[in-house]
């Protein structure tokens, strides 16, 4: 009688159903957070590859005189300069590249 009456006590104890609060992990923001990670990541890639192509290419064409090297008056169109912006080198150094390339010509 006793020995059959103390394991029915036990598991009356453990079977009782404790009441664990269980939070919801519903968390919206988690597809958005993805996607601007993945924006964030092809920027990343974008720059670094702007970054080595400045790196490589550190000259482009002059804007101010479109790679004539020559600033044409407004008013008389024969008359000329050499164009300020350049110099007459038709070519100036990408915005980017005056921090890492150093003036080799002075
Ligand atoms: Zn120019």
């Amino acid at each position: 009688m006793l020995p059959s009456s103390l394991p029915t006590f036990v598991t009356a104890v453990v079977v009782t159903p404790s009441p664990t609060p269980t939070t919801p992990p519903t968390e919206h923001g988690g597809d958005g957070g993805g996607l601007w990670l993945l924006l964030l990541l092809a920027a990343f890639i974008w720059a670094v590859a702007h970054v080595i192509s400045v790196h490589l290419h550190p000259l482009r064409t002059c804007r101010a005189c479109r790679g004539t090297g020559l600033h044409h008056g407004h008013l008389f169109t024969g008359a000329m300069r050499v164009c300020r912006r350049c110099g007459g080198t038709r070519r100036e150094l990408h915005p980017g590249a005056r921090a890492t390339a150093r003036h080799r010509d002075h």
